[in-house]
């Protein structure tokens, strides 16, 4: 199965621990003691060609986030993006442009999953008006209900996901799981904690499992060593996610792609496990 990342451009963060203490309650982010500003880590997005239909996995942030008022909102969520996050988003780099660039029309796209609706996963949804785009229930109640993270105001009008309830057996250590395609050899898979929804997506390619982990965590490394994001909605959450990330690997030849590790796609070009 041809699986393609699409760089979506680069954000930089600073998020002092006391934003990452915030973050895990429901108590609104403090910016008391600003950090300095972390290296830019890459925005992947990916573009899986499956026989049942072109999948695209997150849509990357749009390079309107450029304009002066992109974050201008006045949410606790604005605020915060506007704050602690740069982003470096070339115009070609939208995604329906770097699909045309590859030959794809976005209209041709059957499925565009999103792990999470933060702004850098979700604000490229605007070239997908044909598409169905699925999210978890729990997500996006959750970012309606108060955004965090997530730039709701920015969400085209046409903007009506398909919200996915998991259901058993599930796969390995995940009792419950979506099966996306006919094949079921595409599921998505709760993988929560960085937000409140987050979701993973799970493409068999013959024996191999393909786990595409938005933010479960920044990249392998801390995968293997057991480091959770620093943003976690949920800390409990997110260490749960990772456990059962490890658990499957270990039963399972598995090749892992976070959103921003920059070792993803060379791990994927050479077919490297975990
Ligand atoms: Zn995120």
């Amino acid at each position: 199965m041809k699986i393609t990342p699409l760089l979506m451009g680069s954000l930089a963060a600073r998020l002092p621990p006391r934003v990452r203490r915030s973050f895990d309650s429901s108590r609104p982010p403090e910016i008391l003691e600003p950090e300095p500003w972390s290296e830019a880590l890459p925005i992947y997005a990916f573009l899986v060609e499956h026989p049942e239909g072109l999948i695209v996995v997150d849509t990357g942030q749009s390079p309107d986030v450029n304009q002066p008022d992109y974050f201008r909102g006045d949410s606790v969520s604005e605020q915060f993006l506007r704050q602690n996050f740069r982003f470096d988003i070339a115009p070609e780099q939208e995604i329906g442009a770097q699909l045309e660039a590859l030959g794809v029309r976005p209209r041709d796209v059957r499925w565009v999953v999103l792990t999470h609706l933060h702004t850098d996963h979700a604000d490229g949804i605007g070239a997908f008006p044909h598409a169905e785009i699925l999210v978890s229930r729990r997500e996006f109640e959750a970012q309606v209900r108060r955004p965090r993270g997530a730039n709701v105001r920015r969400w085209p009008s046409w903007f009506s996901p398909r919200l996915v309830e998991y259901y058993p057996p599930g796969v390995g250590p995940f009792s419950e799981s979506y099966p996306l395609t006919k094949h079921e050899d595409v599921q998505m898979v709760p993988l929560e904690g960085h937000s409140t929804g987050h979701a993973g997506l799970i493409v068999w390619d013959g024996p191999q499992a393909i786990l595409f982990a938005g933010d479960a965590t920044e990249n392998q490394a801390d995968l293997l060593a057991g480091r959770i994001p620093g943003i976690a909605r949920s800390a409990t959450e997110a260490r749960a996610s990772l456990e059962r990330i490890r658990e499957f690997a270990r039963g399972t030849p598995t090749i892992y792609l976070p959103t921003h590790d920059p070792a993803g796609p060379a791990r994927l070009a050479a077919r490297e496990i975990i």
